[in-house]
């Protein structure tokens, strides 16, 4: 493909997904396509010779769109979002066009130094403790997602625990992690992944409103001392995956400080939330936190992928994780005065993700993201509204952002069934979780062209569909 062929497809695919905006709406929220299906319709083997442009655009509409689920549909109610705007989509775009690869400041000085200055703004945006910024001995890093973040938090904490030796010696099995039954199963999979193993991760009860107990966290950490093992890391949420449950901070954090232990606090959805100075006090404690990771590729109209993953103490993650072979030596690293963020992370290289983070946020401005999220809230908050004055439902866990759990008062069978009833219209989407062992509704409002007419018309499905 020439400049000149690109320019011409570019702006058809431009278009293309312009169009995708302007009608998301007229799509089934969930696709309706059945296993195989898509895979039926290609042919067995790679086209030996190249095709032509139109031929392959056309297949996405005749083959590929049917099996979209919509996330950026505002009818997408469903998990927690994975939402976009065109700032982004246009960022990630120049991104891929430069096709940089960040893996040292000096394969791309600005991918690097953009990356810290967006993730510094970011520590002012959200009202982080000012020990994340990269002019202390902290600092920031975009990984991929939270659960890339939590697996270097581990790692982080189980070299420090092992005095640095790990690495070199492996492991000696004693070593354990915490983390509340709610806690994302990333946090389970980062345990497995570090080699301490799941049957060495606790998962501390919680309260009614399905936060962590600190009280239990600290006699399960006290026995396992008792029984000669070596306690190294905790994990707590702000914002839980099933009910957006906020683990107490404050006295978790005191405890891991008095204890040693390493505290990771994930808030992968509820992270955008700090936006908005009103919902701060969510966090309060988080400077007790050795590391914190958000996702704006949730809930800050940034397109997958984007975690920002900051840690108070930037040495031990790279003492962790830095390797250098001969091949990536070069001046500028060992100046010291430069930041190579292959150390920060698993993986050597790494996308130009700061620079659709950068364009949300100048496109955006600090207050037009407050004015989404506060949206967002209050729609959800309006929507608990209703299920609470309609007696046939109920709230089944607290809702202190966008995301509301309830269910109907029929039992699991009624719920399972107005769920599939509802979602199988292709008018919008929800999605399931269990709290105290029962089936629960979720509705998590957060797509970026999210309107009240949608909220009101998803309550509505919902009451005809309870009949
Ligand atoms: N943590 C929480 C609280 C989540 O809700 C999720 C995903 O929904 C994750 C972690 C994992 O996110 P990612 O897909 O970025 O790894």
């Amino acid at each position: 493909m020439t400049p000149n062929e690109f320019r011409q497809w570019g702006h058809k695919v431009v278009d293309w997904v312009a169009d995708y905006m302007e009608q998301v709406e007229r799509y089934p929220v969930m696709s309706q396509v059945k296993p195989g299906e898509i895979r039926a319709q290609l042919p067995p083997s790679a086209p030996v010779k190249g095709e032509p442009f139109d031929a392959i655009l056309r297949d996405v509409d005749r083959i590929i769109m049917p099996g979209i689920t919509h996330w950026q549909s505002p009818n997408f109610f469903a998990y927690f979002p994975s939402n976009n705007s065109g700032p982004s989509i246009l960022g990630e775009l120049i991104s891929a066009g430069l096709g940089v690869q960040g893996m040292l400041w000096a394969t791309s000085p600005a991918c690097t130094e953009l990356e810290t200055h967006v993730m510094d703004w970011l520590v002012d945006m959200l009202g982080l403790p000012a020990s994340f910024k990269s002019n202390t001995a902290g600092g920031g890093v975009i990984q991929d997602t939270a659960s890339s973040a939590v697996l270097c938090a581990v790692l982080a904490a189980r070299e420090r625990a092992m005095d640095w030796k790990g690495n070199l010696d492996g492991l000696d099995g004693r070593l354990t992690a915490y983390t509340s039954t709610q806690a994302h199963s990333s946090v389970e999979k980062a345990v497995r992944v570090a080699g301490l193993g799941s049957r060495n991760l606790r998962l501390i009860e919680v309260d009614e409103q399905f936060a962590m107990r600190p009280d239990r966290l600290a006699a399960a950490v006290a026995a396992d001392r008792a029984a000669g093992l070596r306690p190294c890391f905790v994990a707590a949420t702000v914002g839980t995956t099933s009910s957006t449950a906020v683990d107490p901070l404050p006295e978790i954090g005191r405890f891991c400080r008095e204890q040693g232990l390493w505290l990771h606090v994930d808030a992968a959805l509820a992270g955008t939330a700090g936006l908005c100075p009103e919902f701060r006090h969510l966090f309060t404690g988080l400077e007790l936190a050795d590391s914190y990771a958000f996702n704006p590729h949730k809930w800050m109209f940034t397109n997958f992928d984007c975690d920002c993953f900051w840690v108070a103490d930037r040495a031990s993650l790279i003492r962790t994780l830095s390797i250098l072979p001969e091949y990536l030596r070069n001046k500028a690293t060992e100046s010291g005065a430069v930041i190579d963020y292959r150390d920060w992370h698993v993986q050597l290289g790494r996308r130009f993700r700061a620079l659709k983070l950068w364009f949300v946020i100048r496109s955006f401005g600090v207050e037009g993201l407050q004015e989404k999220v506060r949206k967002h809230v209050a729609l959800a908050q309006e929507f608990a509204g209703w299920v609470q004055g309609d007696e046939r439902f109920e709230l089944a866990a607290p809702a202190p952002l966008n995301l509301v759990c309830f269910r109907h008062r029929g039992g699991d069978e009624a719920n399972q069934q107005l769920l599939e009833r509802l979602n199988s219209t292709g008018r919008l989407c929800l999605s399931h979780t269990k709290l105290n062992g029962k089936m629960t509704l979720r509705l998590c409002v957060a797509q970026t062209n999210v309107e009240r007419r949608h909220v009101e018309a998803a309550w509505k499905m919902i009451q005809e569909a309870a009949g």
